[in-house]
């Protein structure tokens, strides 16, 4: 197969919910029709549950889970479907962002009984920045959930984004009879439990064809020739392009645990959905069918495993052909790798891979050499971009417990930063180092982290600040005025850049106000 071919067969997308939306139900029916797993229950749900928080053993079985389920590929109607798994615990959102760099496309699943969700509207504004397309599952058809109509104007308001029903509901809860197919113009009626893997498809000839009267009752009929009447006026017709652009939402509607609607999705999905796009670096544009190979790192994560101290770093191919045992040029480090030892990730195994493609996810093992953002090339010196950090929620001052171990907490801080567990400001005045983190619970990581791997004591006390801004000018001396002025409150991230560490709310909104030349950024890349 050409290199062209390999692309053109390859889907690369990540699930997305709020946690309890069905994610992992759904990627689960998503591989049992690639056959990529047999049973039910196969797939385990990467849920930090929050009552075993003090439990570090359980946290770090669950940990484990989740690099388990961090990738998933398998085949589906001669298509190679890669699904990329986000932690759904808030704590770990940064984890989800980054995740979202990799992927061409995303399927978010939305619960009916809860509409859309905290989490979910946090997801959405990273998809945007990207325009990366969506695609929706609204879940859990079984239960008394909302008004379709209703759903969608919360999805539209909430999101941000346009709709297009390409499914429709026929009922909801104990009324609901199926569901009608408008990308193919079927009906597939609803019966609870099926556990079969292709559901039953009725063919009819469009909302029209009286042969809908003899597997529904005729007042759901009108019914549904009414609401689809409606869908049809109120929502322009599907267009590919708008979708591809992120500019409309294809809508699907299901019940993820009965396997239900779920097929319309998928082959609905591998219709519309994008291969593998053209990605940015700080030098050009690269495209998926140039011959040399290129990518990055976007996740890394540690082995837990105190006696094998190594690490997988997670690579989105981008171009060419990865070849296991060659060179490959790391852009940072300026210097050639090579990589004897990569993993590709299918449904429940690992398995070495000699070749892989634009599109796939592919695991080097590491020492330490490789960070978050890393670009490996065949050449090519420009870093991908678009793996931004995110200011955190929350911030805490390191103190080193320990005296005679300072380098070794150093050394910890730095490595758990390169693998994304948090980010590490150090203020220009003191050195004080003040970490932020988006949940509570990477503080609890981060100090038995350290701990137990390097042998360093550290307390993370409280300090009074809101944000975190990365801060810019057009004119450098207005900047270098700024941070003089403000030079207790200036510190750098991890590469090296300005950041403005504000103590509230109200005061970044002054501060703001009387330096309107200096540009505050929410995130790392502006
Ligand atoms: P995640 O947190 O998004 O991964 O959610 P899960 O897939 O673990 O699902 C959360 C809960 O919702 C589980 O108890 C599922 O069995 C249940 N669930 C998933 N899909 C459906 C559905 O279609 N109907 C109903 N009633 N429950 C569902």
């Amino acid at each position: 197969m050409t290199l062209e071919q390999e692309i053109q067969k390859r889907r690369t997308f990540g699930i997305i919910a709020h946690p309890d939306a069905g994610k992992t139900t759904l990627t689960e029916k998503l591989l049992l029709f690639g056959g990529a797993i047999q049973t039910a229950g196969a797939v385990k749900s990467n849920k930090i549950d929050v009552g075993t928080r003090s439990d570090w053993m359980e946290i770090e079985k669950q940990r484990g889970i989740s690099v388990a389920t961090s990738v998933m590929g398998f085949d589906y109607k001669d298509l190679k479907i890669n699904i990329l798994d986000t932690p759904g615990h808030e704590d770990f959102a940064e984890d989800t962002y980054r995740t979202l760099t990799a992927v061409d496309s995303v399927i978010m699943v939305i619960d009916c009984v809860k509409g859309v969700e905290k989490q979910t509207e946090k997801l959405m504004e990273v998809c945007r920045m990207r325009n990366t397309p969506v695609l929706c599952f609204i879940n859990k058809l079984d239960r008394e959930g909302r008004d379709a109509f209703d759903l969608l104007d919360e999805i539209e308001e909430k999101l941000d984004i346009k709709v297009r029903p390409m499914s429709w509901p026929i009922g909801m809860g104990k009324s609901l009879r199926g569901v009608y197919n408008l990308f193919e113009n079927n009906l597939n009626l609803y019966e609870p439990s099926k556990t079969k893997k292709v559901t039953d498809v009725v063919e009819i000839k469009g909302i029209d064809d009286p042969a809908l009267e003899q597997h529904l009752p005729q007042s759901s009929v009108k019914e549904l020739r009414e609401e689809i009447e409606l869908v049809n006026g109120v929502y322009d017709p599907f267009d590919t392009q708008q979708y591809l652009d992120g500019k409309v939402a294809p809508v699907f509607f299901g019940s993820a645990v009965n396997n239900f609607g779920v097929r319309e999705l998928l082959d609905c999905f591998i219709q519309i959905a994008p291969p593998p796009v053209p990605r940015e670096t700080e030098e050009r544009q690269i495209l998926p069918e140039e011959k040399k190979f290129s990518g990055f790192i976007f996740k890394i994560h540690a082995n837990m495993d105190p006696k094998h101290r190594n690490r997988i770093a997670f690579a989105r191919i981008c171009s060419g052909v990865f070849k296991r045992g060659s060179n490959y040029y790391h852009v940072r480090q300026e210097k050639p790798f090579r990589f004897s030892n990569a993993t590709a990730f299918m449904a429940q195994q690992k398995e070495t891979v000699d070749e892989a493609f634009p599109g796939d996810i592919i695991g080097l093992y590491d020492t330490g050499n490789l960070k978050i953002g890393d670009t490996l090339t065949e050449g090519e010196k420009g870093l991908y971009k678009g793996i931004p950090s995110f200011s955190p929620e929350l911030f805490r001052e390191v103190i080193n417990l320990d005296a005679m171990k300072a380098k070794q907490l150093e050394k910890g801080l730095n490595q758990l930063m390169d693998e994304g567990v948090a980010q590490l400001f150090t203020f220009e005045m003191g050195s004080r180092k003040v970490v932020g983190t988006v949940g509570a619970l990477q503080f609890e990581v981060l100090q038995h982290r350290l701990l137990n791997e390097y042998n360093a004591k550290a307390r993370f006390d409280a300090v009074s600040i809101y944000k975190a801004c990365w801060i810019s000018a057009e004119d450098d001396a207005k900047l270098d005025a700024f941070v003089k002025d403000k030079y207790r409150h200036i510190a750098k991230d991890k590469e090296g850049k300005l950041v403005f560490m504000a103590e509230s709310k109200a005061w970044l909104q002054m501060v703001q106000d009387n330096f309107p030349d200096i540009q505050f950024h929410n995130i790392s890349e502006f």
